[in-house]
């Protein structure tokens, strides 16, 4: 487009800035999830910084933001907060300050190993970090230590900041999911609240408005919701709280909001997405992408114009790690490769999930019995993952986890009913074939991670009877399953949000949900028995009927 100025006056200033977002890095800084042995993976901060110094070489005008999800989801972070014996200073944030944050947003799992951790970690960081809805019920955990009213309560972090990049005032606004209150209950409980992200816009965006901020960017640790997912995920609408994923509509919102930076919900969305004239972009998960959102503007009487928005992530595949950023984590990375080695326990018995889902097996059952410890249910259920995974006799260590358990689920127990027990059975039996000569045992159209062996229970299924009557035995505690019983049930939070067409479930009142990750359950447990044996764990509570072998 072309800006005609008035005859006489200056000609219009325009200026071109490059917005950074980063986002759900999750505790990664190398290109490893250390759950793949030495294998580079396409993850972690030096690898984005690569990227981003490449933004910068192209125009120097850069902001560079994160929405959140930071402190925690690696063995790295793990061994920083819960094994190392002197917690040093927090390796996120040291390799953020190498890469030079203009701010970033705080996530739900920041609250994961406390405010204390949270606090001293974030003392480290040399940019802000900041969250408009996240507010402290204590003066000591308020960001002036001072409380705030009912109508304007105080908030724990900077809740907006203002920078000016290239004379341009850039405004910046963050928000929180509202779930933290559920989730991290026993970390924040009388300390802090989380309330409405719409709600908390309609505060703060004004405000950064009225001080003169010329464009206004959002890093909310929320996804996009609407076509990109539900609003609610990691809790139900029937908790009483605000919706956690509400980019779209805080775009409807706000128009005067330039660029959303999601987060939240893992997804890589590349744009070009505009809602309500506001560029939204996402950028994955784990430092496997960086999003970008190109600004040009145009001074027009004294004031800057958007005159054009362009978004897009940038995969980190095939990039060279930043040596910089590899440099400044180098300690805290090798620690993580030692921990990541080392026994965490150990047992005198091979275990093996070869047969485990044509037989009830120890391996499924250890997976069982820590859901069952951690939410308190009646029921528990776990697919079998991988049936190439072997605990050998001996040492245990983090690795023969992660291929027992590769997967990212949280652990979530809802209250079911007798009744949907049975149908989600019967929905289980689907994963075999029914008795024919020529036909394997599995039928090969159902994936075996959505084949779930439950415990708790005592049950048979027959396939030589019709789909859908193949549970012909379902007791428990000796006597028969009534449909009107009602059952806590733990299991993974992708079976329960319906993963797998098990639809059963969907309505089912969500009893524990605290965002925690099967497998560092799976290996809190283990590192603290220090031993295990099959015996412990394994109740012989189902089988295959006709006999297999
Ligand atoms: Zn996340």
């Amino acid at each position: 487009m072309t800006l005609a100025a008035p005859a006489g006056a200056a000609a219009p200033q325009t200026v071109e800035l490059t917005l950074l977002g980063t986002t759900d890095v999750h505790g990664h800084i190398y290109p490893t999830t250390y759950f793949n042995g030495d294998k580079v993976e396409d993850v972690g901060l030096a690898k984005l910084y690569t990227l981003i110094k490449e933004a910068r070489a192209k125009n120097p005008n850069t902001i560079l933001v994160d929405s959140g999800d930071m402190l925690q989801g690696s063995p790295l972070a793990y061994y920083q907060a819960k094994v190392a014996k002197v917690p040093g200073p927090n390796p996120m944030i040291q390799a953020m300050n190498v890469m030079g944050y203009t701010v970033a947003g705080v996530g739900n799992h920041e609250f994961n190993f406390g405010l204390p951790h949270l606090y001293r970690s974030y003392s480290e960081a040399k940019f802000p970090l900041i969250s408009g809805n996240i507010y402290g019920l204590k003066s000591e955990h308020t960001y002036n230590k001072k409380l705030g009213t009912k109508d304007k309560p105080a908030t724990v972090f900077k809740p907006y900041h203002i920078t000016e990049v290239a004379g341009v005032k850039v405004g910046i606004v963050s928000f929180a999911p509202p779930g933290i209150t559920i989730w991290d209950k026993a970390n924040v409980e009388g300390k802090i609240t989380v309330g409405d992200i719409l709600e908390s816009a309609k505060r703060w965006i004004p405000e950064v408005s009225k001080q003169g901020a010329d464009i206004i960017i959002a890093n909310p640790h929320s996804g996009l919701g609407g076509k990109f997912g539900p609003a609610y995920s990691g809790y139900s609408a029937s908790s009483g709280l605000p919706p956690e994923n509400v980019g779209l509509e805080l775009a409807r919102l706000f128009p005067e909001i330039d660029v959303i930076f999601a987060g939240h919900s893992h997804q890589d969305v590349p744009g070009e997405l505009t809602e309500n004239g506001v560029a939204c972009c996402q950028a994955g998960k784990w430092g496997e992408h960086l999003a970008i959102a190109h600004l040009k503007l145009s001074k027009q009487k004294g004031k800057w114009k958007v005159v054009s928005k362009k978004t897009e992530t940038r995969s980190t595949q095939g990039v060279a790690p930043a040596p910089e950023i590899l440099e400044v984590s180098k300690a805290a990375h090798e620690a993580t490769v030692a921990y990541v080695r080392s026994a965490i326990a150990k047992t005198s018995a091979d275990w093996d999930a070869k047969l485990s889902q044509v037989q009830d097996t120890p391996l499924i059952d250890l997976i069982n019995q820590v859901q069952l410890e951690a939410t308190g249910a009646q029921l528990s259920s776990a697919a079998s993952f991988n049936t190439e995974a072997v605990l050998e006799k001996g040492d245990i260590s983090i690795a023969d986890i992660a291929s027992v358990y590769p997967y990212e689920n949280n652990l979530v127990a809802i209250q079911i009913t007798g009744k949907q027990l049975k149908e989600y059975l019967e929905h289980t039996a689907n994963f075999f074939n029914p008795v024919k000569p020529g036909l394997p045992v599995i039928n090969p159209e159902v994936r075996g991670y959505n084949y779930d062996m439950v415990v708790g229970v005592d049950y048979q299924i027959d396939r030589s009877k019709p789909i859908g009557k193949r549970i012909v035995k379902l007791e428990y505690q000796g006597k028969p399953v009534r449909d009107d019983q009602t059952f806590t049930m733990a299991m993974n939070s992708y079976r329960q949000r319906g993963g797998g067409g098990y639809e059963m479930f969907q309505d089912a009142p969500v009893v524990y949900s605290k965002e925690e990750s099967i497998r560092e359950l799976l290996i809190e447990y283990l590192r603290k028995r220090g031993t295990i044996e099959p015996q412990d764990v394994f109740r012989k509570n189902w089988e295959l009927l006709p006999a297999t072998r």
